[in-house]
């Protein structure tokens, strides 16, 4: 059921070029895996994967330039011009440990053994240039079907390694694709094996399904269980329904719908699905009943820092997700005045993003707000060029003077200096034109004047 020629397949010269070597050696060798899928779906592959009967140690007297990327798993890269290739040895994995990695692996020679250990029927595709396709397993009638299918018994494939139940969503995130029935129910099964998987792991396969065009599958993730066991605090949006004019969507539905409005920008992404992660336990609901988010953005804070933690973020990515996050839900007046407040609060940096966010929360909510709310946003954005474009003073950085201009003035190093340049920001941001030297300097000479009276 293959609709695609063997012409149609543009392979790579480079990677032509080590099937050719490894053939012309006596070795069998195709091309193997997400590039085979992607070709046939006619999506650009990104890498080609090799996979011969010629043991590593073949393989690297085969070619000169080659390093040992999973040596012990038969993996060698095999590196032509600027091009790197995995050059893998068709190998059969057993006694999986920990539900995830294979104790004993041996290499085979046959390639059948080698499609079969691989996860999802799309994925154990095999490609040869010249003698075509080799699909035991279907994976082309799937790819027609647009389904994601485990290579034998789902429930066991999941136990053996229960990383391939989260690869299983991303995909199907990624491509659009259904899961099938089976394997989907296979999940259900062994969702709490997810929790033997490392943190790294999950994100990266949460990162992908963020970026993707289908970030609506994380309901799959939900109704499988799965979501339950690496951030239950999401599973609680989807149980929070909103009953706000504002909104139509419960919390969870909301956060998914604002996901896929901004950039395809990773921390953005981050931002957007933890923004609202608060509502839950913010959540009250008046005599009329309208319910209310008081304080939602701070706890939100306090629960993204530690789901960020869980799943090993660095602090710097941390930092700027929480910050946004903690500013969601600010509002901004159209005037280069609140603007100018807006930014010294949330930094100049983030300032764009912040737009974005905003923008991505209000396209998630109730439509019948949606042209003035982003007229005003677009407003804001022109402000702000406009803002910068006159060099207006919005950071500290911009002041006309400094912590040493006011030490000359006999202002004491130490805490004064940093509580009088901020005192003197606030003072500019209300008024552009103070933010002359003399005229800042004689504020400061008085504010501290004033602070050190108050501290006697
Ligand atoms: P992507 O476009 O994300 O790179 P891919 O299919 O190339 O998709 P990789 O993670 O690069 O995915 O893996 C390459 C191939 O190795 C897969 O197509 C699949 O055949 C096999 N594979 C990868 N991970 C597993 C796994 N956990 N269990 C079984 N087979 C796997
Ligand atoms: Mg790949």
């Amino acid at each position: 059921m293959i609709n695609v020629s063997k012409k149609e397949m543009h392979i790579p010269i480079n990677a032509q070029y080590i099937v050719d070597t490894l053939n012309n050696n006596g070795y069998e060798a195709y091309l193997v895996g997400g590039c085979v899928r992607d070709c046939l779906m006619g999506r650009e592959a990104h890498d080609w994967d090799i996979t011969t009967d010629a043991e590593p140690v073949r393989v690297k007297q085969l070619f000169k330039n080659t390093y040992d990327t999973g040596i012990q798993h038969g993996t060698v890269t095999v590196r032509i011009k600027e091009e790197t290739f995995e050059v893998t040895t068709y190998r059969v994995e057993e006694n999986y440990q920990d539900a995830r990695r294979p104790c004993t692996v041996h290499f085979s020679k046959e390639i059948i053994k080698d499609l079969q250990r691989r996860d999802f029927t799309m994925n154990a595709i095999a490609f040869h240039p010249k003698q075509g396709f080799v699909d035991p397993f279907g994976g082309s009638i799937d790819i027609d079907r647009q389904l994601i299918r485990c290579v034998g018994n789902a429930k066991h494939r999941f136990e053996e390694d229960a990383l391939r139940m989260l690869r299983a969503v991303r995909f199907s995130s990624q491509l659009g694709f259904d899961i099938d029935p089976d394997t989907l129910e296979a999940i259900k099964i062994n969702n709490s094996l997810i929790q033997k998987i490392s943190a790294e792991r999950i994100r990266e396969e949460i990162d992908k399904i963020l970026l993707s065009c289908h970030v609506d599958k994380i309901r799959v993730l939900a109704d499988t269980g799965i979501l339950a066991c690496v951030m239950p605090e999401l599973v609680r949006c989807f149980n929070t329904p909103q009953h706000h004019s504002y909104h139509i969507y419960d919390a969870g539905t909301h956060a998914l719908m604002a996901v896929q409005q901004t950039p395809k920008d990773l921390m953005l992404r981050w931002v957007m699905l933890l923004h609202d992660i608060g509502k839950p336990i913010s959540k009250t609901t008046d005599e009329k009943g309208i319910d209310h988010f008081y304080n939602h953005a701070k706890c939100s804070v306090e629960i993204a820092r530690k789901i960020l933690k869980r799943l090993r973020f660095d602090n710097k990515s941390t930092e700027k997700v929480l910050r946004l996050i903690k500013w969601h839900d600010r509002p901004v007046a159209v005037t280069e005045k609140a603007i100018r407040r807006a930014v010294r609060d949330i930094g100049q940096d983030n300032f764009v993003d912040f737009l974005y966010v905003k923008e991505a929360d209000i396209r998630a909510q109730n439509p019948v707000y949606l042209q003035p709310r982003l007229e005003a946003l677009q407003k804001i954005r022109a402000l702000f060029k406009e803002i910068q474009i006159q060099g207006q003073c919005m950071t500290l950085k911009q002041l006309s003077v400094n912590g040493k201009d006011l030490m000359a003035c006999g202002i004491e190093e130490g805490k004064w200096i940093g509580g009088i340049l901020h005192k003197l920001l606030d003072i500019v941001i209300e008024n552009p034109n103070e933010n002359e030297r003399e005229i800042l300097l004689a504020y400061a000479i008085k504010l501290y004047e004033k602070e050190k009276n108050k501290r006697v």
